[in-house]
């Protein structure tokens, strides 16, 4: 709590009237904490990939100057490094850029039926590769709604990767499109849903997810190839679009992510 003091004059000039004004800042220096925590996370994130950079330079300068196989080796561990700084200012930026606009509602129509057909056919090699059934059902001939159709590829591309990723490794991941009506209020929404079958998550994680830099298993998300931001960044788009974002895994059966946005009528 934050107390401000002050005296007003009466007219024989002695002090009449105290104000104290007290104001809760908890919330800003929440807030505050917030901002010191993510700068420090996404400079430790930064600087792993970096430091091993560095390493490897000087291995390559030294040690394994004239060992052809062992820089053949660091060259690809240090574009797999470089590759991984890059993936995470480009989150870093694509957040503080839908944060920018998070007050802006974004209000071309998108049809969500070609938007997850588009996310299927980007992620298609990478299911083949950890032989993943990818499949589309769309209940709905057409589900049109108000939206950025760019960044709605962002969000069904990074919980469908999401799902190959974290999935069981050959098994299915389950797309469907629907149309339900609005829990309140008249009018329907649109419902995507991303389904897996991998080991899931533990209830007591499934609250901060959406967390900047939040993983369950660091090592893993890293080895993965994941930069910790993917469902910040989820939770931010669904939320400029004044949609919901669901999450539900019963661990060791199936995850189920959920999308709901208000359809065009
Ligand atoms: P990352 O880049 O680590 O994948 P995300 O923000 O996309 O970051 O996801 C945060 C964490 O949530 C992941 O590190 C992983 O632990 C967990 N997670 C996300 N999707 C799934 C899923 N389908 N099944 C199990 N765990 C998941």
């Amino acid at each position: 709590i934050e107390a401000q003091i002050s005296t007003i004059a009466g007219e024989n000039g002695r002090t009449a009237f105290v104000v104290i004004v007290l104001r809760d800042v908890t919330q800003r220096h929440r807030v505050e904490q917030m901002r010191v925590d993510f700068v420090a996370n996404a400079s430790h994130e930064l600087r792993t990939p970096l430091a091993s950079l560095l390493g490897f330079v000087e291995t390559l300068q030294g040690p394994a100057r004239n060992d052809a196989a062992a820089r053949e080796k660091f060259l690809d561990i240090m574009r797999s490094q470089a590759n991984r700084m890059s993936r995470l200012i480009d989150d870093l930026l694509s957040l503080s850029r839908i944060e920018l606009n998070a007050h802006v509602q974004p209000d071309k129509p998108v049809e969500l039926g070609a938007v997850v057909g588009h996310v299927a056919d980007t992620l298609g090699p990478l299911a083949q590769d950890r032989s993943v059934t990818l499949s589309v059902d769309k209940r709905v001939p057409m589900l049109e709604v108000r939206g950025e159709r760019d960044e709605l590829i962002r969000v069904f591309e990074n919980l469908v990767e999401n799902a190959i990723k974290y999935g069981a490794s050959g098994g299915k991941v389950e797309v469907t499109l629907d149309s339900q009506p609005k829990p309140q209020g008249k009018g329907r929404e649109a419902v995507v849903t991303v389904r897996d079958y991998g080991p899931g998550i533990e209830a007591e994680h499934v609250p901060r997810l959406t967390e900047r830099f939040y993983r369950v298993d660091a090592a893993k998300s890293r080895e993965k190839g994941g930069t910790g931001l993917g469902l910040a960044i989820v939770k931010h788009i669904v939320a400029r679009h004044r949609g919901r974002l669901g999450i539900e895994s019963v661990p060791g059966e199936s995850t189920v992510f959920s999308v709901r946005i208000d359809q065009i009528d």
